[in-house]
């Protein structure tokens, strides 16, 4: 569908998962999407985080997610904002709402920045980057 290629800057920081969001980035490995469910009010809370920010809830539950979404917002950056990214401008920084709604800040990977549509379609695709990290990016479809 694209010539376009994404390649990701190989010395970015990778994340470091806390006990908050292990579950999640073993959910990646084992390619799930799984979204922290609120067992109290039953807000979708994405990033996983400690206490539910809907009504400060500490009980929590995982739902995977179809993976459909919506480009809800976007920057392309031109500038390198760290050395690492020298090589890789323009790049293209997604805010991806989630069909299940909670909005995810990630990456769409087959399209060149500048064809990025506010509402166009896009669906989840994982990317490992090595045994301990899969990230979670998205593919227009
Ligand atoms: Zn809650």
């Amino acid at each position: 569908m694209s010539d376009y290629l994404w390649v990701r800057p190989a010395n970015l920081t990778l994340p470091d998962p806390d006990e908050n969001s292990v579950e999640f980035w073993e959910g990646l490995k084992q390619g799930k999407l799984l979204l922290q469910v609120c067992g109290v009010c039953t807000q979708t809370n994405y990033p996983p985080m400690v206490m539910c920010s809907g009504c400060a809830g500490f009980d929590f539950e995982w739902r995977e997610a179809e993976g459909g979404g919506v480009l809800y917002s976007y920057v392309v950056t031109h500038q390198p904002i760290h050395p690492s990214l020298v090589d890789y401008t323009p790049f293209l920084t997604a805010l991806i709402e989630l069909d299940e709604g909670p909005r995810v800040t990630s990456n769409i990977i087959n399209i060149a920045p500048e064809r990025a549509k506010i509402g166009m379609r896009v669906k989840l695709e994982l990317f490992q980057v090595n045994s301990e990290i899969t990230l979670p990016l998205f593919v227009h479809e």
